[in-house]
């Protein structure tokens, strides 16, 4: 109809822009391989992502393309993230904690043309590169020559021109993929739009999600190869906040001497990072000045009360959960406070912190059993399925529907409760939840109240097979150093918050959950080692 607004794309490049020209000079800090400080600025990161598209153009990459990155966080990660998808192409992170197989799997179901690679990850490029042999290689190094066969990265720039013309862009047109990192199964790949992007960023800038300023200094702890790190450097580049970059250094100490020389505001991450974080900061009080952190968000896995409590009880620091996944861009819930609970006695306000909270903007949720929605009252259990501008629709050369409903619903595998205000609360994977004489025991619930334990550091609890019960929970549990503790005295810690029969069989001490590369627990392992249900 004639005189509706302009159809103006919603494209990476108009953050760009908006980045580059009203905050030329705000900073973009990282730690480099060598543990050097480098910085630089958005009017810096502007010109070489287009000198970088440009010269990608010139390399032969076409609109489409997938061109990868197999990188730490640094501000030449940044660079890509913009110059990639301003040739048209699509930047495609690769995750570099993968398998040299899953990663060979992956480069080549993406069809990667081109792979920008770290200097010092050369050893496990080396390890999948035959699976992409003709992929173009650029090597991101500190001065050292590339080796034969690739391309220097500074050097390419060099051929590039700051003055490149982008070529017009479809906001629906892909800037960016990333797979899945699967517990179980093929990683599957996911196409973000240049529009899912930036609707994203517009809604995790607002208050109820990150709520990020010009005034922010954000630090993505979660690696720029994971969900394009929650899309902090998207969001933080369109409100014009600083960013800070820790590079390979991902240590509690070298974290917490980063955000505390920086100032950083704004930092994000998984709950193990935050674990980690949290001893550090208990065993040397007073050393590390984080007085300028405003919001610590956490997500990936669900925060044990134990450690939002201990951030804000211990060192007055605010820890804002979230849920998320790579199909959904991250940004899915948020348990920021309600206004009307400000007041609410202390541990209500806490158990709505730890829950999963209330839908970002434009995310509608529904939880399902056998394709009817459960009600909105805090106890009915049902699977989660979410909707909106940038949550998936399929995976990326992928026909299997089994993901996605007909009336165009994702399912998530979360299997949740939702309260009557659209509060999410997770129970457990679907696959994880131990089904014990018809009942459903969340083995969440067990591990979040185990890690209250002072002598618990971390805990699984998976399902046993059982004759009379069908299953039956244990508990994997890692003591802190020096400490330990007994399965009664578990038990006992655990009775006054479950009914009985919800309580853990067996206790297995163990001295490391295994991990997934995002850092999920990897029950799977877990079954397949003490010989459970399902492994
Ligand atoms: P990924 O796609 O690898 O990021 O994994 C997404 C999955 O991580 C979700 O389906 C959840 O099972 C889990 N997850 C993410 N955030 C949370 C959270 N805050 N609490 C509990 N589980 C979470």
């Amino acid at each position: 109809m004639h005189g509706l607004m302009m159809d103006f794309p919603l494209t990476l490049s108009a953050i760009l822009r908006r980045a580059e020209t009203l905050f030329p000079h705000k900073p973009v800090v990282s730690r480099r391989a060598d543990k050097s400080i480098h910085r630089s600025t958005y009017a810096e990161i502007g010109s070489r992502a287009r000198r970088l598209a440009a010269a990608l153009r010139a390399l032969g990459i076409r609109p489409g393309d997938r061109v990868a990155t197999l990188a730490w966080s640094h501000s030449r990660h940044l660079e890509a993230y913009f110059g990639i998808p301003l040739a048209g192409a699509v930047l495609h992170t690769l995750n570099l904690r993968l398998h040299p197989d899953d990663l060979g799997y992956i480069a080549t179901h993406a069809g990667d043309r081109a792979i920008l690679v770290d200097a010092t990850l050369l050893p496990l490029l080396e390890r999948f590169r035959s699976a992409v042999p003709d992929a173009k290689l650029i090597v991101m190094g500190d001065g050292q020559p590339a080796p034969a066969g690739m391309l220097d990265y500074e050097s390419l720039l060099d051929t590039g021109s700051a003055a490149f013309t982008e070529p017009e862009i479809d906001e629906r047109e892909a800037a960016a993929m990333c797979y899945t990192s699967g517990t179980t199964g093929r990683p599957k790949g996911v196409l973000y739009s240049h529009r899912a992007i930036v609707l994203h960023s517009l809604a995790s800038g607002l208050s109820c999600a990150m709520g990020l300023r010009e005034d922010d200094v954000a630090l993505p702890v979660v690696p720029m190869f994971h969900v394009n790190a929650w899309g902090l450097p998207f969001t933080a580049a369109m409100a014009g906040a600083a960013q800070v970059f820790p590079g390979p250094y991902l240590d509690p100490t070298s974290l917490l001497e980063l955000m505390s020389a920086e100032r950083v505001t704004v930092t994000a991450g998984v709950p193990s990072i935050w674990a980690g974080i949290l001893q550090a900061l208990d065993a040397k009080p007073g050393v590390y000045d984080l007085s300028s952190m405003r919001t610590m968000l956490v997500g990936g896995a669900a925060v044990p009360p134990a450690i939002l409590r201990g951030f804000q009880e211990r060192h007055h620091l605010r820890v804002l959960h979230a849920w998320g996944m790579t199909e959904t861009t991250p940004l899915g819930t948020v348990a920021e406070l309600p206004s009307d609970l400000a007041s609410a006695p202390i541990e209500e306000r806490y158990r709505y912190r730890c829950t999963q909270g209330q839908p970002a903007p434009f995310v509608e949720i529904r939880a399902r059993v056998a394709d009817s929605d459960v009600p909105w009252d805090g106890k009915t259990m049902g699977e989660l399925e979410v909707r909106g501008p940038w949550v998936a629709s399929a995976y990326y050369g992928d026909d299997s529907t089994d993901r996605f409903t007909a009336d165009g619903w994702f399912r998530t595998g979360d299997l949740v409760t939702i309260g009557p205000r659209g509060t999410v609360e997770i129970r457990d994977r679907i696959k994880d939840v131990i089904k014990s004489g018809g009942e459903w025991i969340s083995s969440l619930a067990i591990e979040n109240a185990l890690a209250g334990h002072p002598a618990v550091a971390e805990a699984a609890v998976i399902a046993m097979p059982d004759a009379k019960w069908g299953e039956r929970p244990l508990a994997v549990v890692v003591f802190r150093p020096g400490a330990s503790a007994t399965p009664e005295e578990l038990r006992a810690f655990l009775a006054p918050h479950f009914v009985s029969w919800a309580l853990p069989d067996a206790f297995e001490i163990v001295t490391e959950i295994p991990k997934t590369s995002t850092g999920k627990m990897q029950k799977s392992v877990l079954r397949e080692r003490f010989g459970s249900a399902g492994a």
